[in-house]
């Protein structure tokens, strides 16, 4: 079962015949995968399956072998200065935060503006402190990561990767090194993102955040999307063996 794509326009993700080898192994598989702006997409599936692969070749973190890739409809150049450009349309939240440990809260958060967008410094400052306001941390700007929770410090790299003003925003199991009382705070800052329009991938177990918050679900087995659907039908009617045996095994 495929979910409505949401409109006509131009998708903001589009990933057409995507392939990938890690050497022997293949890890993406004739991938075909169309994202709508506003759109929320959780990406479900087995550790192993190329769920990470997936988001890292959408911003060219990873190469591929064949295939097309573009966000909203420009193919990212293989490097160079528009791939800078380009690359800080798609903002990414991995599961171990990446903050700059020497920086503070507020650097990390104004760094890239100022030198990828070109951004002054009072500017970027402003829209940082605007941004820690609303993932509730703008009392941490001065501290440095290690002094922070994990919660706080995942927060703090949601505002960092928003400070570019992405088109999309990729997260790889975001919450999946956090102690289990810190995964609301930051499944909640997502939450928020959703509702106000942002495009969103989202790789997690967090299923509660999968119905409440994703308007589809895609399942991944083996580099392959087997299952593309809502995610009430994902959850209530999975058609294939293989999704039955993971959400036979997580729920
Ligand atoms: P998932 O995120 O779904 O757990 P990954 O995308 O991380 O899966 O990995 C897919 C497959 O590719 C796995 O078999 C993994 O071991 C392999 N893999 C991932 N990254 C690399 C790499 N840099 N070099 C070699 N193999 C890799
Ligand atoms: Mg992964």
């Amino acid at each position: 079962m495929t979910s409505d794509s949401g409109g006509t326009g131009t998708p903001m993700i589009r990933m057409a015949g995507v392939d990938k080898h890690f050497g022997e192994l293949h890890v993406l598989r004739d991938i075909d995968l169309e994202v709508a702006p506003g759109q929320v997409v959780v990406v479900l599936g087995p550790s192993g399956s190329g769920k990470s692969t997936l988001c890292r070749t959408i911003n060219r973190l990873e190469p591929v072998d064949n295939g097309v890739i573009e966000v909203d409809g420009k193919a990212l150049p293989a490097e160079g200065k528009d791939l800078a450009k380009l690359r800080a349309d798609v903002g990414m939240v991995f599961q171990s935060f990446n903050l700059f440990a020497h920086k503070t809260i507020l650097e990390n958060v104004t760094l890239a503006p100022i030198k990828v967008r070109r951004t002054g410094k009072a500017d970027a400052e402003k829209r940082a402190l605007e941004l820690l306001e609303r993932v509730g941390i703008a009392n941490q700007r001065d501290k440095y990561p290690a002094q922070l929770s994990g919660g706080q410090q995942q927060r703090a790299a949601i505002a960092r990767a928003l400070a570019m003003r992405p088109k999309v925003m990729l997260f790889d199991e975001p919450t999946s090194a956090l102690d289990p009382e810190m995964v609301n705070e930051v499944l909640d800052v997502m939450t928020g993102l959703a509702k106000e329009g942002m495009t969103m991938l989202v790789v997690t177990h967090e299923m509660g955040f999968a119905r409440r918050a994703a308007n589809r679900v895609i399942f991944m087995s083996d580099g392959e999307i087997v299952e593309d659907s809502t995610p009430d039908d994902f959850f209530s009617n999975p058609t294939s063996d293989r999704a039955k045996d993971f959400l036979g095994k997580i729920l």
